[in-house]
């Protein structure tokens, strides 16, 4: 399970979801409609009990993948991020 933060280039609401790996990311405002930034993705590993370290490797080697491929768009979205005070859980 990954936590995806978006902000919505529309209301500038700043929100997360927690998506399994084939879900869909998120398109649009779920307050507005409009279109939305993905910004950030976290792993987090819900499943503690899990056996395989191969398997849990390759879960956090993928999302380091992932963390360098948003970096330069997070860095470039950072300055909203902060201006927007905001943050809700959806
Ligand atoms: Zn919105």
């Amino acid at each position: 399970m990954l936590i995806y933060s978006y902000q919505c280039k529309i209301c500038h609401k700043w929100f997360e979801r927690l998506e399994c790996e084939s879900q869909e990311p998120l398109m649009f405002c779920p307050f507005c409609g409009g279109m939305v930034y993905r910004l950030v993705s976290e792993t987090i590993d819900l499943d503690f009990q899990s056996s395989a370290d191969e398997h849990r490797n390759q879960k956090i080697q993928r999302s380091r993948r992932l963390k360098r491929k948003s970096e330069e768009r997070t860095k470039v979205l950072s300055r909203k991020v902060r201006r927007s005070h905001e943050k809700f859980q959806i």
